[in-house]
C-alpha cells in the first residue's frame, strides 16, 4: 500500500505523521514525476485552497490528479482539500476539481469562530474530536453525497463515491479512526 500526499502547500507534514504512526508508506506529490508511482489513495491536506489550486495548475498536477479522482481512487481531503473537491464554492466563480456535487462556503464560521475545537457524532464512529481552522462547511450536498457528520447546523463531513471530505483536521487530534477508515477503503479498492 502507498498513499500519495499532496505536498505543494499547507498541513501535509501533519498527515505524514499520522501515516507514520499507522506504519503506512506514503510519498509526497510535489511535481509531475511524483505521479509515476502507483498510489492506493490520495490525501489532500488543509492549507489555503486558492494557493493550492494555483500551484496545482502551475505544476501540471491538476489534470493527472483529476483523472485519478474520476477513476475512483480513494481520497481523504481536509479543509482546503474539501474546497478543492467541491463542485461549487460560494462567492467564487472558479471551482477546482468539481468531483463532489456540493456547495461549500469558505472561512464559514466568521472571525470570532475562525478556529475552534469541538466533538461531534461521525457516521459509524460515534463522537470524534474535531479541530476547525478557518474552516469551510457544506451549504448543500447533491444526490449521492452521504453526510458523515454535522456540527451544529452545518454539514462538516461527507462521502461521495470514494472521496471523503472533511471541514476539520483529524490529523491534529489523537483519534486516528477517520484515517483508519480511509486506509481500509484504500486496501479494499
Ligand atoms: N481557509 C482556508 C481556505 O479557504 C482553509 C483552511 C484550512 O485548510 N485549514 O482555503
Amino acid at each position: 500500500m502507498k498513499i500519495g500526499i499532496l505536498a505543494v502547500q499547507g498541513a501535509f507534514s501533519e498527515q505524514e505523521t499520522v501515516l507514520e504512526q499507522l506504519h503506512i508508506p506514503y510519498q509526497e506529490i510535489r511535481c509531475e514525476k511524483d505521479l509515476q508511482e502507483r498510489f492506493d489513495g490520495l490525501i489532500f491536506p488543509g492549507g489555503e485552497s486558492t494557493v493550492q489550486g494555483k500551484l496545482l495548475r502551475e505544476l501540471n498536477l491538476f489534470h493527472p490528479l483529476l483523472h485519478m479522482i474520476q477513476n475512483d481512487i480513494p481520497v481523504l481531503a481536509t479543509c482546503a482539500g474539501m474546497i478543492l473537491l467541491a463542485q461549487k464554492i460560494d462567492g467564487q466563480n472558479a471551482p477546482y476539481f468539481k468531483t463532489i456535487p456540493m456547495d461549500v462556503k469558505r472561512n464559514a464560521y466568521g472571525r470570532q469562530l475562525g478556529s475552534f475545537r469541538t466533538a461531534a457524532k461521525y457516521k459509524n464512529l460515534g463522537e470524534v474530536p474535531m479541530t476547525f481552522i478557518r474552516a469551510p462547511y457544506v451549504l448543500s450536498a447533491g444526490p449521492g453525497v452521504s453526510i458523515l457528520s454535522q456540527t451544529g447546523q452545518h454539514i462538516t463531513a461527507v462521502q461521495y463515491r470514494r472521496q471523503t471530505a472533511l471541514a476539520f483536521h483529524p490529523e491534529l487530534d489523537k483519534d486516528l479512526r477517520i484515517h483508519q477508515n480511509f486506509l481500509e477503503m484504500c486496501a479494499r479498492a
